[in-house]
């Protein structure tokens, strides 16, 4: 099984997007993605939306190469839109295959809204309702809470991949914060995990839901070898830190997106008003680039001087005596500065990977 994470918030977009692929099939989860529209009072920044771009580019490649596609939920951020906004994927760019197999949430208590997107997609696509539903290596859950436990309609479906020994689940916006839902991926005995943590970014977050979140992130990373936490947990710098508590408090592998697909943590979200102090963007920027006027290339560029990963060369790379071979990379760059933790990655690895064009230090 190889399992590709394409679009989470550190990989610098909002969504919780994945490719999996086995031995027969092709399967894409959650093929949507968006950009937090407002963050301390700025729209994204274009170098983000470069980001995006290339992203969005990403998952309609992979659209086009998958035999099943799975949506977890009708959020814009997880699912093509018929009215996407600029940083949205949009209905029309998606290639209408009719031989791909479509496992979906069904249309049942949907809220208006959602179900306005239910029908864009069925007009095009044949959705079945996967619900409760086994099939050979696939398995869904019946809905559990999107967070916590509110009303019928706000909910998402997991999905679980078996292949050989491996089971990964793919646990889309649950927020670790309904005990129901985590009791249901335990007892699928899944190896690696990707789910969405809490959103500690928003500010008025109550104390005894992170209490939750943490006990069950506890449970689960206890539990399993590797748990990756992204989406709204990587909306803002603490999540970084809980990655690590978690890490340390259970002895398992606790990490991101971005350190999963061995890349560089790209929080360009949390980070906005730094890349607007950067990198500044004219007044109107944004409203010509939804008109097609200009693109966000000269962002692309300016970043790749500013944020310097290109050559490896000029990195600084050391290897922590303390820790094994390749777990903790810090590469130091003036006046930047990044510390990170890469499981199982060697250094050379590491460079060699920083050359990607999508991978930034930040
Ligand atoms: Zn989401």
């Amino acid at each position: 099984m190889e399992i590709e994470i394409l679009g989470a918030e550190s990989l610098g977009v909002r969504g919780l997007c994945c490719f999996i692929e086995t031995k027969n099939k092709k399967i894409l989860i959650d093929p949507g993605i968006a950009l937090g529209y407002h963050r301390y009072g700025l729209p994204p920044h274009p170098f983000q939306i470069a980001v995006d771009e290339r992203i969005q580019k990403r998952i309609l490649d992979r659209w086009k190469e998958a035999t099943d596609i799975i949506i977890s939920h009708y959020h814009g951020d997880h699912i093509p839109l018929k009215n996407a906004n600029p940083y949205q994927l949009s209905l029309k760019k998606v290639e209408v295959k009719r031989d791909v197999s479509f496992w979906c949430k069904g249309s049942d208590s949907l809220s208006p809204t959602m179900l306005e997107r239910y029908k864009d997609l069925s007009k095009v696509f044949k959705l079945k309702n996967a619900q409760g539903r086994n099939y050979k290596s696939l398995s869904f859950s019946r809905l559990v809470p999107h967070g916590e436990a509110n009303n019928d309609s706000d909910t998402v479906m997991m999905t679980r991949i078996k292949e050989d020994n491996l089971v990964f689940v793919h646990a889309s916006d649950i927020q670790l914060l309904n005990n129901g839902a985590i009791d249901k991926i335990l007892s699928w005995f899944p190896n690696i995990v990707l789910a969405s943590g809490p959103p500690l970014y928003l500010s008025e977050f109550p104390k005894n839901k992170i209490k939750t979140a943490w006990h069950n992130a506890e449970r689960l990373s206890s539990k399993v070898d590797i748990l990756i936490l992204d989406h709204h947990l990587m909306r803002n710098l603490e999540g970084l830190k809980w990655l690590k508590r978690l890490s340390l408090k259970t002895g398992k592998k606790v990490i991101c997106a971005a350190d999963f697909m061995k890349k560089p943590r790209m929080l360009f979200e949390a980070k906005r008003e730094q890349l607007y102090k950067d990198i500044p963007v004219p007044e109107g920027w944004h409203k010509d680039y939804a008109r097609g006027k200009v693109n966000t290339k000269s962002y692309w560029n300016k970043a790749a001087k500013l944020y310097p990963v290109r050559n490896p060369a000029n990195s600084t790379i050391i290897q922590f005596p303390a820790l094994k071979s390749g777990e903790l990379d810090m590469i130091c760059r003036k006046p930047l500065l990044l510390s990170r933790f890469i499981p199982g990655l060697k250094a050379g690895e590491f460079a060699a990977n920083i050359l990607n064009e999508t991978s930034f230090v930040f």
